[in-house]
């Protein structure tokens, strides 16, 4: 029997209250799990409930989900690059009350998508940016960490390399309370080979060079309908797009990145149990 702590997931509906996200990770044999903590096409919505808070923990309890198994993910309306002020300043604000309800929730990380001037200002002017606007959003929040996810570069997208990362990382006043996801696909998009070993070697090599491999706490498992280095954010179903298998179970016989929520955002949920079985008969463990 193997000993390795795997954690594999998805991002599963919380529809009806983030307290019963722990139910449907649980119906799909997940080990872990992402979840919006409010609707993600808004930019305002109420507090959590006190019975919401509790009844979520409980459920946590009940399918044996520690906090280390969950990761919540960030509104996509998030754009703390923007050069507009009226949506930089909705994304600060926003951002943060994600982050309170994280905490609220006995979470700790939030993933985020960390953004574009849309070309209007320079890279590094646009990477201080998202830098001070996390600042500001972290300086509002007690506790929890805000989680950069590495984009595929779609429009001007900032975080298409894991320097982008890193530079991000030396800006911010906090660094202790900021970490990094890594997106498969969107790695890919942006030129990663990680369709072998090798490649997958040579990505991990770059971020613990970069930013350390402390620094690595979740990663996201989607493969990728656009080809290497096409900057298209498309999710496949693992094994079915250009990435392909073998690239996947790299990643999942590599205890390097053990301990961490490895979540699937593929476009269809009907096959995530298949997937995530797929995932740990990769790892070795048991389902
Ligand atoms: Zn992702
Ligand atoms: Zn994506």
């Amino acid at each position: 029997m193997s000993t390795r702590t795997v954690y594999v997931g998805a991002h599963v509906s919380a529809a009806g209250g983030v307290n019963n996200a722990p139910a449907n990770a649980a119906a799909i044999g997940a080990t872990a799990f992402a979840l919006f903590t409010r609707n993600q096409r808004r930019w305002t919505a109420k507090p959590l409930d006190v019975e919401t808070v509790s009844a979520f923990h409980e459920a946590m309890a009940q399918y044996g989900f520690t906090g280390d198994q969950v990761i919540p993910h960030a509104s996509y309306l998030v754009n703390l690059g923007s050069p507009s002020e009226e949506t930089r300043e909705k994304s600060i604000t926003g951002l943060a009350d994600e982050l309170s309800r994280t905490v609220e929730l006995g979470l700790r990380w939030l993933n985020f998508h960390p953004g574009t001037s849309k070309g209007e200002l320079t890279e590094d002017e646009t990477l201080r940016r998202i830098a001070d606007g996390m600042d500001r959003v972290l300086g509002q929040v007690e506790g929890g960490v805000l989680v950069l996810e590495n984009t595929a570069g779609q429009g001007a997208s900032m975080g298409r390399s894991i320097s982008h990362l890193a530079r991000i990382l030396e800006y911010v006043r906090e660094p202790d309370r900021v970490a990094v996801c890594i997106d498969t696909c969107h790695a890919f998009a942006a030129g990663y080979d990680i369709r072998t070993a090798p490649g997958w070697d040579a990505l991990i090599a770059e971020v613990e060079r970069e930013v350390g491999l402390d620094k690595l706490v979740a990663l996201h498992l989607n493969d990728s309908t656009g080809e290497l280095g096409s900057t298209k954010d498309r999710h496949r179903p693992i094994g079915e797009g250009e990435i392909g298998t073998a690239g996947f179970r790299a990643i999942l016989e590599d205890s390097r990145v053990d301990g961490r929520p490895m979540v699937l955002e593929t476009p269809e949920p009907e096959r995530w149990a298949e997937e995530i079985a797929l995932l740990k008969g990769f790892a070795g463990v048991a389902g």
